[in-house]
């Protein structure tokens, strides 16, 4: 049962398409660090693959046929792409998922304050985090500033290499004898998450002159003034691109991975098709990490109306329709999962771990303390996803989140199950999973983009 690498299958020919595809992969992380700015570059990826907007059609009155390709945009942080299929769409669709926000700090509503005459940026995190992780750290600044007039501002401070970053302090080695002997939960605890803005006063001011000197530099650069944090999303993240990891090259060091790596790849899979049997579908969704909550994470309805919708656009809408298409779906619902780390080892169980260069994992279910919240893919869809691998020559692997009571984790896999549809957790193993800089397999990379091809174009076609 042991499953190979698949580095040793590659020739000359495949290792450049393995390592010009990370190239891109690249690229999309450094430059998409917010689930708004995955939603911006995945609308632009797929209008030049020849989608439009939902929204136009249904204003322009067009009916929609097989081999036409549609994206639904919601609030501009979640999106559903449609490659309309040969078959009716109630005989269900192959949709490949994944989402597209990852732990980071979020500017709190009221940010700014001085301190020891610093100006400081208070956080509050956003998914699971360790806290020791995120000091002395080049970070960036991105995200949007909402005007009361409604206008948008695009903030993105500590990328280009003129810009300067910022970060967050943590204490000299000289002076921390009381914080060495701390757990590591509480080393460096959620509300000292205080991000450096500034240090110079501003010429003629009293009271708070270092602050005062940074609004004017977000006045100058921004147009924002102090009361436009209050419907602001800024978000703190690593600053910095994603680079080659290893003498070799055979890795990705970037930030993330989480869930961008399976994000990109599915959204790579389905641009890739040109003609589908069965409706092609890519979910990128925001909220995963806290939850799959709110209007744009997987539990709002706005998956389930834009079917409805592109039913209605194929003339063919019925509410038993929609429910039909989704029970008779087939899903990838696909996620990070550990890889196998020498330096941890203890908490891995050997047989039933993902492995760096093995493929893509399946992991039949996922949850915690006795399977506990899974979504546990059924042993008939499996046999299927199998038979499909290997029809298509993919490099797999199935694998647990580390050992039975050391943890565990939860996706969307759960929700869109719910319609009865079948659906399995899978996805790219990594290293460092939600650290500020997340390490993943180029040939991990490559072989999920095959095995989502092969999906789309075989599931539920026997
Ligand atoms: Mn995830
Ligand atoms: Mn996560």
């Amino acid at each position: 049962m042991m499953r190979e690498t698949a580095w040793k299958s590659y020739d000359e020919a495949t290792m450049k398409e393995v390592f010009s595809l990370a190239d891109a992969y690249k690229q999309f992380i450094s430059q998409c660090k917010t689930e708004r700015e995955c939603v911006k570059e995945a609308v632009r990826m797929a209008e030049a693959a020849g989608y439009v907007d939902l929204e136009e059609v249904i204003k322009s009155g067009k009916i929609l046929k097989a081999n036409d390709k549609v994206y639904a945009n919601n609030m501009g942080k979640t999106l559903a792409l449609f490659h309309i299929g040969q078959e009716p769409l109630e005989n269900g669709m192959n949709i490949l998922g994944a989402h597209v926000d990852s732990p980071r700090l979020d500017l709190k509503q009221v940010p700014l304050y001085e301190d020891g005459e610093l100006a400081q940026l208070d956080t509050h995190y956003y998914g699971g985090i360790k806290y020791y992780q995120w000091v002395t750290l080049p970070l960036a600044i991105h995200g949007v500033v909402v005007k009361k007039d409604g206008s948008v501002i695009d903030v993105c401070i500590g990328e280009d290499d003129n810009d300067p970053v910022v970060g967050i302090s943590d204490l000299l080695i000289h002076l921390s004898a009381d914080q060495m002997t701390k757990k590591a939960s509480r080393v460096i605890e959620g509300e000292d998450l205080n991000v450096m803005a500034g240090s110079i006063p501003l010429k003629g001011e009293e009271k708070e002159a270092v602050k005062a000197n940074v609004l004017r530099i977000l006045k100058d650069r921004y147009d924002m003034d102090e009361d436009d944090f209050l419907s602001a999303e800024l978000e703190v993240v690593p600053a910095g691109k994603a680079r080659d990891y290893g003498l070799d090259r055979s890795m990705v060091m970037g930030y993330g991975h989480d869930d961008r790596i399976c994000a990109y790849t599915s959204l790579y899979a389905l641009l890739k098709q040109n003609e589908v049997q069965r409706t092609a579908v890519c979910l990128l969704v925001d909220k995963e990490e806290v939850g799959s909550i709110g209007a744009t994470g997987m539990q709002s309805k706005f998956f389930e109306n834009s079917v409805a919708e592109v039913l209605d656009r194929m003339n063919d809408y019925s509410e038993l329709k929609v429910r039909r298409a989704l029970k008779n779906s087939k899903m990838l619902s696909s996620d990070v999962s550990a890889a196998f780390d020498p330096n941890y080892a203890s908490v891995m169980e050997k047989n039933n771990a993902a492995y760096f260069g093995k493929g893509i994992v399946f992991n039949k279910y996922t949850g915690s303390r006795g399977k506990s919240g899974c979504n546990d893919a059924n042993a008939e869809y499996l046999g299927e996803l199998r038979a499909i691998m290997e029809q298509e020559k993919v490099f797999f692997q199935t694998a647990e989140l580390g050992k039975v009571d050391q943890g565990g984790g939860g996706t969307i896999a759960y929700i869109l199950a719910q319609y009865d549809m079948d659906v399995i957790d899978s996805g790219i193993a990594l290293h460092n999973m939600h650290a500020p800089w997340e390490v993943a397999s180029k040939a991990d990379i490559y072989e999920a983009t095959k095995a989502y091809q092969a999906f789309l174009k075989h599931a539920g076609t026997k």
